[in-house]
């Protein structure tokens, strides 16, 4: 930090795991400072924190916590994803409807400040930075570790069932009746139309992703889903013995979705990972081992927002419209996938929200309907951002009509598009932030870095 103090035109970046889409969020023309060194994980078992470096990917996290039969209020995908942009943004997990966002399970950040100074920031100790760090992003230092709570952790169920997009209709209908009857906190799903188009062939499917924090109750919440799935291997009993460590899961779950969205990398996938008979589907896919995949092109993406309180019939209907819209543009415009996301939570997801910069509050769910395109070739930049654009805003009239969102909802930095206004981000807490900012980065060192800048009060 000195030294860009010293050398007062030099951009930089700083990169946790690198999964921003946002040219310039953490890469940089100019110096890219990574944290991938900065990989420390301590449990304490006293007071039941985990303290995890800046670098880390949950990969690690979860393999690291699971030993001590704790968990962590974290993504919902490892695959690779930063501990740090991912709490830095706010930090949406199949824990939240529980526990909240990764930033409400926040204890303790340290931080290199603009000034080259160490510090600690919690509720007791640098208050305001500490307000100001949980969902202010990139904006007031560097950090260089977090310190979470954990959670107890016993068997839990996931599994992830793969839907040919012809039975589109039942499985939304799946989809509205889970949504409409499903009021148990330790209940996710997270369900994705996923168009692809890979080698010249166009895949068309729809995946869900079921979670339950426990052995599944008697009153399985996703019956209605399993019984659609044609995989009748899936045995509903095997609950009852299972004791599956939350890094398997996650493991496991993370090679299903690199099959997603690489098939080619299926081949290395462990296939006597004990997680609830989806390895055999997983056998199906390896049965195509030379199929190539998105992962080995030079790929370009973007994910847009559409933030929603909650889902409804015609909100979906519009979803699934215009992931078809976007999966006929795949072949034409060297796309490669489309993807949207339904992802469900309760009313109840914010009741243990705490007082941060990224604002979410009791009584107002808000979550992230998340748009993701990939396509190879710069030339195609424009073409592909300008339909996310359309795509979301034909989306966000549905949602608004619907009353399933409003402009009051304050937009999730971690999955908006790069020119989103950070007021629509930061709403009522924007003034407090530009304040805290002026205090913290005075002569705007972060402004030199991409992300969504809040700017200096004066
Ligand atoms: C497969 C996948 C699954 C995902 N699942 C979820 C999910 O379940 N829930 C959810 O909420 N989001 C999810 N996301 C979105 C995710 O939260 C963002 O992509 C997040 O930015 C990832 O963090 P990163 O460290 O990998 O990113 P990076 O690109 O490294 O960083 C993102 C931003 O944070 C800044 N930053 C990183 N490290 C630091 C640091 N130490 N100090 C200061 N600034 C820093 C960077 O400068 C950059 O602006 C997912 C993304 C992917 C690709």
């Amino acid at each position: 930090m000195k030294v860009f103090k010293t050398y007062d035109k030099v951009k930089f970046a700083v990169k946790g795991g690198g999964h921003s889409t946002n040219p310039g969020f953490s890469s940089t023309t100019g110096i890219q400072i990574s944290m991938a060194n900065f990989n420390e994980l301590e449990y304490n078992s006293k007071t039941q924190n985990l303290r995890i470096g800046a670098g880390c990917l949950f990969d690690e996290v979860y393999k690291e916590i699971a030993q001590y039969k704790r968990n962590i209020v974290g993504g919902a995908t490892a695959a690779g994803v930063g501990v740090a942009g991912w709490l830095l943004g706010g930090g949406y997990s199949l824990l939240t409807n529980q526990y909240g966002l990764g930033i409400d399970n926040l204890v303790e950040v340290s931080v290199v400040l603009c000034n080259g100074k160490s510090v600690k920031a919690s509720a007791e100790c640098n208050s305001d930075l500490f307000f100001a760090i949980r969902g202010g992003g990139n904006n007031f230092g560097i950090v260089t570790s977090f310190t979470v709570k954990t959670y107890p952790l016993g068997p839990i169920y996931r599994n992830m069932l793969t839907f040919p997009i012809d039975k589109a209709t039942q499985v939304k209908e799946a989809i509205i009746n889970y949504i409409d009857k499903c009021k148990d906190k330790k209940a996710a799903i997270v369900a994705a139309y996923r168009h692809f188009y890979i080698r010249g062939g166009q895949e068309d499917k729809i995946t869900v992703d079921l979670f339950y924090d426990g052995p599944l109750p008697a009153d399985n919440p996703f019956e209605e889903l399993l019984e659609l799935s044609d995989e009748k291997w899936i045995n509903h009993e095997l609950h009852d013995t299972a004791d599956k460590k939350l890094a398997e899961n996650f493991a496991f779950m993370d090679q299903l979705f690199s099959h997603i969205h690489d098939p080619s990398r299926v081949t290395a996938a462990p296939l006597d990972c004990p997680v609830y008979g989806t390895r055999f589907s997983l056998q199906t896919y390896a049965k195509n081992p030379s199929q190539a995949g998105v992962g080995e092109e030079n790929v370009r993406a973007r994910w847009g927002t559409v933030m929603v309180s909650h889902f409804t019939r015609k909100l979906l209907n519009e979803i699934e419209d215009q992931s078809k819209f976007a999966a006929s543009k795949l072949k034409d415009n060297q796309g490669k996938s489309a993807v949207i996301d339904i992802w469900p939570f309760l009313p109840c997801m914010f009741d243990t929200s705490t007082a941060t910069a990224w604002p979410h509050e009791k009584g107002q769910p808000n979550g992230p309907l998340l748009v993701c395109f990939q396509w190879e070739g710069e030339s195609n930049d424009q073409y592909w951002i300008a339909l996310m654009m359309q795509i979301l805003r034909s989306i966000q009239r549905v949602a608004e009509a619907e009353g399933c969102t409003n402009d009051k909802l304050p937009k999730y930095c971690n999955t908006s598009l790069a020119d989103t206004p950070v007021k629509d981000i930061y709403k009522k807490n924007l003034p407090k932030l530009m304040t805290i900012r002026a205090k913290y980065d005075p002569d705007d060192i972060m402004g030199r870095t991409g992300g969504f800048r809040i700017p200096l009060a004066l």
